[in-house]
This record gives C-alpha cells, structure tokens and sequence, in this order.
C-alpha cells in the first residue's frame, strides 16, 4: 500500500539534541541503541512508544539499534513471546543490528564479573532469608542494617559462589549482593542482589544454570558490552541509574554507556501492563494476545492498523520527561487518517434488506465502474447492478425523523454510484416486518441528477445475487471507563477487570460484501463506505466464510452517541 503524506506534527523529543550535541562534540561518532524487552508476554502500544524512539534515533542519526531480550527470569519467558516481539519489532517496520541478542548470551561474562566484584571485596554471599533481607533493608525513611554476612572473607565469598553455580543450594537459600551502603537515601544501593538461586530451565541456556542475575546486574553490563551509547528507558529506572553507573565504574567494562529515561506511555481506555494483559487473557476475557480489542502491537495489527499510523501516533506525541495519559482518540485519528488516504472504497451491507427494483429487467445486469478512491489515482472496482439489490435496513424508515434523508415511502434515494431509486411498496410478513422492498430506478440518472427535482441522500448498497456474505465484527473500546485501573474512589487497583465495556464486541452475520471484497488481502485496509474501516480477520476469516473488522469508525463519536 503506497503512503500519501500524513498531517501528523511531529512533537518535540528531548533526546534528539543530546545525540546530535555527541556526535557533534566527537564523544561518540556513531550511536548505538537498543530495544531490551523481557520476552515475558506481547508488545503493547506503550512498547511501541520505546521501539519507535530507540529505532527511530538510530535511523535517524545513521546508526544501529540492537534488539536484546532481557531474559533473566527463565521462570515467566517463553520461546512464543520471543517470536511476537520479533515479529511485531519487524511488522513496526524496523530492523536490528546483526543477530537478536540476548542477555543470556553474556552470562558467563557476567558471572566472571561477579567473581571479580568478590575478589574486590565489592561483593559477598548473604544467607538471609528473603524476609530478612527485606527487613534489614529498611524504609524510604529508615536505614538499612548490614547483614551478618557482609563481612565474609573473599576466600569464603569465592568459595560459597562457586558452590551456589554448582548447585549445591536450595533455591533462595543464598544470595549474591553487592557491598555498596545499607544507609544509602536511594534503596536501590542498599547491597542490591547480583544473583539469586533457581533452579529452573532457560528457554535459551537450558540448564547450564541454576544461578540468575537480576535485571540491575544484567542491564547496564550488558548495554556495556553492546557497546551502546544511549541507553534509554522509562522513568522508573531513574533511581537505578545511579547503581548503574556504579557497576561500570567498578568493572573492567568495555565502555561506558548513559542511561536516559524518558516518561512511559499511558492511554486512556487502554492497560499496557504485561501482568493484566495476560489476566486478559488467561481468563479469557479476550480471544487471546492479538484479540482486536488488546491494546498489544499484534491485536492493533489484527484490528486493521497499519505500522505508519502507530508510528506517526508516536511521533505526535512526542519524547519527553513528564507523564501524563494519552487520548486514544489521538491513536484513532492516526489510524483513520492513513486510511481515509490510502483504504480502497467498497461497500458492504451491515443488515441486508432485499430491494426488488421492478421496473429493471430480470435477465438484465449492467458492469458499473466505481473509484476505489474518491481523490486518489486508484483504480477503479467493478460492480453489478441488477434487479435485486440489498440496501440497509436502516436506510429505509416509515417514520423518519426529522432531517431523515434516506429512502422512505414514495421518496427517492441515490444508490452510491449507481441510479435514483424510489420506494414503492413494503412487503410484510406475517408479524410485520417488512421483509422486502418494491422499488422502480429512474433510468436516466447514472451519473447525473433527474430532471426536475433534487435527490438528497444517498446510500450504498450491494447487488443480491453476486454479493458475498461474511460476517462483520465491530469492535469498541475494551474498558469503559477512562482509567480502567483506578476503581470509584480513584485508587490504582486490580479492578480493571470491572471495568470491562460488556459492548466490546458486537458480531453481525449475515453481512453483503460487494464482490470485489473477494480479492481483500490480510493487512489491507478498507473504508466500508458509510459504515466504517474495515480489514479481513487474519485469523478467522477463510474462503467462502469472510470475516471482516472494524478497525475504526468514520468519525470520532465515541461517547457522543
Ligand atoms: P510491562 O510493565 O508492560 O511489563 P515492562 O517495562 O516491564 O512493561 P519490558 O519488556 O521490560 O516491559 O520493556 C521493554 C522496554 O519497553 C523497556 O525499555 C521499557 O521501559 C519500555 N516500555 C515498557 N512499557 C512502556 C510504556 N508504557 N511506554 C514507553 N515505554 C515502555
Ligand atoms: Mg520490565
């Protein structure tokens, strides 16, 4: 699909200066970044937000973006997220530097840097438990207290290491801590953990170990190794920053890389935490990760976003320190935009309501050409008209309200591309409810108007016999209220899961897709006119059972109805 121009500003991103100021200073004469995630479930929009800066930077400025699985709790990765967060990364549009890497990859190295640290008398074997060491950590505005461990000698230190890699220890009997300060105001120098004890299978090392550093030892050395130059992530890791730099200060690295942090994206009507998207899913509140409604890359994806319109969403909002939450009407916008530039017109008929058009000829049927575009060079689809047609139910009402301008008794509508018809008479059956519709067309009005009156509206229809029928799926916000993860009183909580908009999904069989919908491609977007943006399910939907989704209604009017 070509790309016209989007009319998305691009807002401000802090980061932007810092690099060029570095490579015009010679502190670094190309840059080098990286996107780390934990494979432990799918991308989100936030995620989004991370790969569009650390990638974009890099392309930017002609230099590499690294993608590094930051796998160090094998307890909660698996291979299948591994593969999304590869794929969603590439569908983004966005390519790593050389292999994926992963921080498993550097375990080794790592753990030599361990011995090190001990050998410094920087490092030491604590055997408290869990709950002591949490009670010896103290508070935000208590000290800490050194644990009875600290001072062990670096022979016993050595010794104790050696043994907890063999796996002579229980998991969570010992623990290897850095020896920085237990009075530190920062509780994250409060001799953090190096390594602990798990004897679990690694998705990527089997069971070469049984011994795993944390994310503080892992993180910064392995930005080291990488030799990355910046180092960006969200701001909770700002009070981390200064361990960070503590380690590649004591270490034998091989560079020094700078941690920049940059405020996490939130959306309103949206949860981007792996931790409830996965409750999502396992309790099957949703079809699975890339449900249409989950705010992750692949159920954007499944929902008929394109990568251009996340990318542009990301550019306007922009880089900066200060939280704050997102519309998702801004991410609706982007969405609609490119399709309204680039998605093919077709027509389909949500709630089909037969129309006999008497005075056209049984055996006659006419080819109509109609624009796929009404501004762009895009083609024309070709399109029969015949005796029998569909038109929407909705667009027929024998009680109109006012400024009603669709068809009604004795009234005249413009079928979209096609002739004036004129309501004639209503077929019932036995309850009532009209079941077809008799009209006669004005043969003189393709493609101008009649003589000697006006014809307001106009409304899309399909022809019976050659259209398709699918079903169509529409989609509305999953959470219905604006921050799904606060309850009544404004309280960060876990009742998101109350907050589910029951009206999330709404399918409708039975629909009339005009025939040239046969040739839809999955990825491919298109504007169902008057009804919506519409793309093929890349999951369901199969040949001779369409499914299509809405991926986003014409106009902003949610809330509004
Ligand atoms: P979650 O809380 O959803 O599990 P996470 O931060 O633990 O997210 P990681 O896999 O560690 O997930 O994230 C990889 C990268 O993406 C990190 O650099 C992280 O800072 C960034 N990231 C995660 N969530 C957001 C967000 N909402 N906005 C911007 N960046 C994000
Ligand atoms: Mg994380």
């Amino acid at each position: 699909m070509s790309t016209s121009e989007s009319s998305v500003n691009v807002a401000a991103n802090f980061l932007r200066p810092i690099v060029e100021a570095d490579l015009q200073s010679g502190k670094h004469s190309s840059i080098v970044t990286r996107f780390p995630p934990e494979p432990n479930g799918y991308l989100h929009i936030g995620h989004a937000k991370s790969i569009c800066l650390n990638f974009g930077l890099a392309k930017e400025f002609g230099g590499v973006c690294h993608l590094r699985f930051d796998d160090t709790n094998p307890a909660k990765e698996e291979q299948e997220y591994i593969d999304a967060i590869k794929d969603d990364v590439r569908w983004l549009g966005f390519q790593w530097d050389g292999e994926v890497r992963y921080a498993s990859d550097y375990f080794e190295q790592l753990y030599q840097w361990a011995v090190y640290l001990v050998e410094q008398g920087k490092a030491y074997v604590c055997d408290l438990s869990p709950e002591q060491a949490r009670e010896y950590r103290g508070s935000l505005t208590e000290p800490g207290k050194n644990s009875p461990f600290r001072e062990r000698s670096v022979s016993e230190n050595l010794d104790l290491l050696t043994r907890m890699r063999a796996g002579e220890f229980p998991d969570g009997a010992r623990a290897l801590r850095a020896k920085i300060d237990m009075a530190s105001p920062n509780m994250n120098l409060r001799d953090p953990i190096l390594y602990r004890i798990r004897h679990a299978h690694h998705h990527q090392t089997g069971d070469q170990w049984c011994i795993y550093p944390s994310y503080d030892f892992t993180h910064g050395q392995s930005d080291a190794i990488e030799k990355i130059t910046h180092s960006i992530c969200t701001l909770e890791f700002e009070d981390h920053r200064p361990l960070y730099e503590w380690f590649l200060e004591q270490l034998p690295v091989p560079a020094k890389p700078r941690q920049y942090e940059f405020a996490r994206l939130n959306l309103n009507y949206t949860v981007t935490s792996k931790r409830k998207l996965k409750q999502l899913v396992d309790d099957n509140h949703v079809s699975g990760w890339d449900d249409p409604r989950m705010s992750t890359i692949s159920g954007f994806r499944r929902r008929g976003y394109t990568p251009a319109s996340i990318r542009n969403f990301c550019d306007m909002i922009g880089v900066n320190r200060a939280g704050g939450i997102v519309d998702l009407s801004m991410l609706e916008f982007c969405i609609r935009e490119d399709l309204d530039n680039n998605a093919s017109r077709a027509m389909c008929v949500l709630k089909p309501l037969k129309v006999v058009i008497t005075n056209y000829p049984e055996e006659q049927e006419q080819i109509l050409q109609l624009p796929r575009h009404p501004k762009r060079e895009m083609g024309v689809r070709e399109l029969p008209f015949a005796r029998e047609i569909y038109i929407d139910a909705n667009d027929y009402d024998e009680n109109p309200p006012k400024g009603y301008k669709r068809l009604v008794p004795g009234g005249e509508v413009r079928l979209r591309g096609s002739y004036v018809i004129r309501a004639d008479q209503a077929i019932r059956d036995a309850e009532g409810h009209i079941v077809e519709l008799h009209c006669s067309y004005d043969p003189e009005t393709l493609g101008k108007n009649p003589e000697g009156r006006k014809v307001k509206g106009v409304i899309h229809w399909v022809p019976a016999a050659q259209s398709v029928e699918c079903e169509v799926r529409l989609y509305d916000r999953l959470f219905k209220t604006a921050n799904p993860d606060k309850d009544e009183d404004g309280e960060t909580s876990d009742s998101f899961l109350d907050n589910i908009n029951p009206e999330s999904l709404q399918v409708l069989k039975g629909c009339r897709a005009e025939p040239s919908l046969l040739q839809a491609q999955v990825g491919e977007g298109f504007q169902f006119e008057r009804e919506g943006y519409f793309c093929l399910d890349s999951v369901d939907s199969k040949p001779g059972a369409l499914v299509f989704n809405r991926t986003v209604t014409l106009r902003d009017s949610w809330g509004k109805a």
